[in-house]
């Protein structure tokens, strides 16, 4: 039987990840919590984000996952695009992709803000600005970013009646699709180099 890179790489992406993420959610929600925390904003209040992704990479052992988690930095106001803004989205993309990372099947964020500007997408949590997205395409289109992977998005600003904080989980393809027609206006960053 053929046990190279590639049947390796296929076992690894044939994993249930969607069955692994709900194993894993609690614990990705809170690690994403705590990275908000060392979120850096020059706003007041401050706007603090906090990511933590689950990724396949090589040599993990079967079954695992690598986490990494991130967090926004942006120290002063001034208007920032592509690489200098750092968003915990991409932080915590980039993190994977440093180590290899040849899928990443989930991330989850965590916030207390509802929108980055765009109010016209009526959410309840805060979903990946432009920037982001267009790097999820990329990566979608390299299949680093699986069409059917997990986005959730949790806002910690307050208990819903449920005594549980508001999150809204879609796909990346949903999640992009809600965007499509308008990033399609908006020029497009360059990320080539980066991954
Ligand atoms: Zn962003």
């Amino acid at each position: 039987m053929n046990s190279g890179p590639e049947s390796r790489r296929e076992r690894f992406h044939n994993r249930d990840y969607r069955r692994d993420f709900l194993k894993y959610k609690a614990a990705l929600i809170r690690a994403a919590a705590m990275a908000k925390r060392h979120g850096i904003s020059h706003r007041e209040p401050p706007f603090q984000v906090g990511a933590a992704a689950m990724s396949i990479e090589p040599g993990l052992p079967d079954g695992e996952y690598a986490v990494y988690t991130g967090y926004n930095f942006t120290p002063t106001p001034v208007k920032r695009r592509g690489r200098d803004k750092r968003c915990a989205e991409r932080n915590v993309f980039e993190a994977a992709l440093e180590k290899g990372a040849t899928l990443i099947p989930a991330m989850v964020t965590v916030a207390s803000e509802k929108h980055t500007g765009d109010k016209t997408r009526a959410h309840d949590a805060l979903h990946p600005c432009q920037d982001c997205r267009d790097m999820m395409r990329e990566l979608r289109d390299k299949g680093i970013l699986p069409g059917d992977g997990i986005i959730c998005s949790v806002n910690d600003s307050k208990e819903i009646s449920s005594g549980k904080f508001a999150e809204e989980q879609m796909s990346v393809d949903e999640l992009l699709a809600l965007y499509d027609d308008m990033d399609a206006e908006q020029p497009k960053l360059d990320f080539g180099a980066n991954f």
